[in-house]
């Protein structure tokens, strides 16, 4: 596969893909390892991952910089490595705590049968990830899963696939890890194989796949854990502090360009305020710039057919009597498409910048006159991964938040989940399915339980069955 490189728009790399034939062998590989690494203990397995923890520091460099060529930006990719580097670390300090008690305990039911849990984790976890934040999406499943005693069968995307050279060579063979790991390049072809092998599959990507995958795990009887799209709401109250809510309103929704699932892409802002609002993001997006400059904070967009739905959904509400304030064009310089965060106004629930992902820095802001259609404006959507609501009553902020139909919401701030992984969440609606990624239940999930019922008593005879 040839991949393009998002600043230059040059197919730059090419990426030699997996046949299924050595996707199959890996998973017989890791499948054989396996039960040796369940067996060494949590112990050997905190300890083998912070020791790649230490051998990805001294990758750091070129980790980074084959992060940086495959996003088109430099200052974000040296954040995701850290952030992932702190989500490996974080999870081997804390994963102790969560494990469950196995002491035995008598059953309520009846106290002469003792049980026993016992946690046994899925052989082989086949993670699928996307291209928007490549080394942290590809590792946020792959670690608590490992941690679990899982092995586990790696596809990150062929979009920004380059990163993976040096974090495969990061995982150095006999280190222990090299058995109970396999990276998998490809595409689409390749991801399905991925789920022929596994016992349970982490999906990151979109609502489309994340379908096919449901289904195709479904057809499996394996589990799928899905982290899906968004189309996250922010409400703004009208006694919110302005300067803060549209900094923050402005870092998720163009952040990272706007390429991030909880990135917010609807602004309801209570009419009182919503011109002051519009004028205080307006001004302070006059002050970005491309990161091809000094200081400039927003990069290429990585992929091409992306870059073509941001401009449709643009066009799409443009046609229907929206008005762009700012940006409003995907431009292409020197090969790389590029886009100012753009505010519209005057847009409705028919327009598709209101109700499908575009993930791309667009502030749509529509006004209303009471919290409940505030609410019912939000929740009006396919859609339930993350939202915010800023107001300086925080009772009443809380009363807000309880209301919409999301997994995370963030108060006074917004897109929190992309850096508070320890708390449970779940997504709503078709942002995905199944046990939280994050927090307790993001390690629990690796196991199946069992259940050991030890009869201390009199087993019951059958004559309890007897007719009066
Ligand atoms: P995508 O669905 O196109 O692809 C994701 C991955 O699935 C890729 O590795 C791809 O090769 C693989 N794939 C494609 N078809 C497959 C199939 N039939 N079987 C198995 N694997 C298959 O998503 P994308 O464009 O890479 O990523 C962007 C999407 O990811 C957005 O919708 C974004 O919101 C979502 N996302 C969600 C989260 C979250 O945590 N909820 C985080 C980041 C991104």
């Amino acid at each position: 596969m040839q991949v393009r490189n998002p600043r230059t728009g040059e197919y730059d790399y090419h990426l030699t893909v997996d046949r299924l034939e050595d996707i199959r062998e890996k998973a017989i590989r890791l499948r054989a390892a396996q039960k040796q690494w369940n067996e060494a203990g949590l112990d050997h397995r905190i300890s083998v991952i912070s020791d790649w923890a230490d051998r990805l520091e001294q990758n750091k460099e070129s980790v980074i910089n084959q992060l940086s060529i495959d996003t088109g930006r430099n200052k974000i990719s040296k954040i995701e490595y850290e952030g992932t580097l702190g989500m490996i670390r974080g999870r081997c300090h804390t994963v102790k705590s969560m494990l469950p008690p196995h002491e035995p305990r008598p059953s309520f039911i009846d106290p002469n049968v003792h049980i026993t849990q016992q946690y046994i984790p899925y052989p082989v976890v086949g993670v699928i990830s996307p291209w928007n934040f490549p080394m942290l999406l590809a590792l946020i499943d792959a670690i608590p899963a490992l941690l679990a005693g899982s092995s586990v069968l790696l596809k990150a995307s062929e979009v920004t696939p380059r990163f993976l050279d040096p974090i495969e060579q990061s995982i150095v063979v006999h280190s222990g890890l090299s058995d109970v790991i396999q990276i998998i390049r490809g595409g689409a072809e390749a991801g399905r194989e991925v789920i022929e092998q596994s016992d349970a599959v982490c999906f990151t990507g979109s609502v489309a796949t994340g379908q096919k995958i449901a289904a195709h795990c479904a057809q499996r009887f394996i589990p799928a854990f899905l982290e899906l799209g968004g189309k996250d709401p922010a409400i703004v109250l009208e006694d919110a502090d302005i300067e803060i809510t549209s900094e923050a309103i402005l870092r998720s929704a163009a952040g990272a360009t706007g390429q991030a699932c909880q990135s917010l892409e609807r602004v309801y802002a209570d009419e009182k305020i919503v011109e002051h609002l519009t004028q205080t993001l307006l001004e302070k997006i006059s002050t970005l710039k491309y990161n091809f400059h000094q200081g400039g904070a927003l990069g290429p967009l990585i992929y091409d057919k992306q870059a073509s739905i941001i401009q449709s959904h643009i066009d799409d509400a443009l046609s229907k009597g929206a008005i762009i304030h700012s940006g409003g064009k995907v431009e292409n310089m020197n090969g790389g498409l590029w886009i100012m965060p753009t505010v519209i106004t005057q847009v409705t629930h028919d327009m598709k910048v209101m109700t499908e992902e575009t993930f791309g820095p667009i502030i749509p802001i529509m006004t209303y006159s009471d919290e409940k259609e505030a609410i019912r404006l939000a929740n009006d959507s396919i859609f339930g991964l993350s939202a915010s609501v800023f107001s300086q009553n925080i009772e009443r902020a809380h009363h807000l938040a309880k209301q919409i139909d999301a997994g995370g919401i963030s108060i006074n701030d917004a897109s929190l989940t992309n850096k508070i992984f320890d708390v449970e969440k779940n997504a709503f609606k078709y942002s995905g399915i199944n046990g939280s990624r994050m927090g307790r239940d993001g390690f629990l999930r690796f196991f199946r339980k069992k259940a050991l019922m030890n009869q201390t008593g009199r087993p019951d005879s059958i004559l309890m069955q007897s007719e009066e």
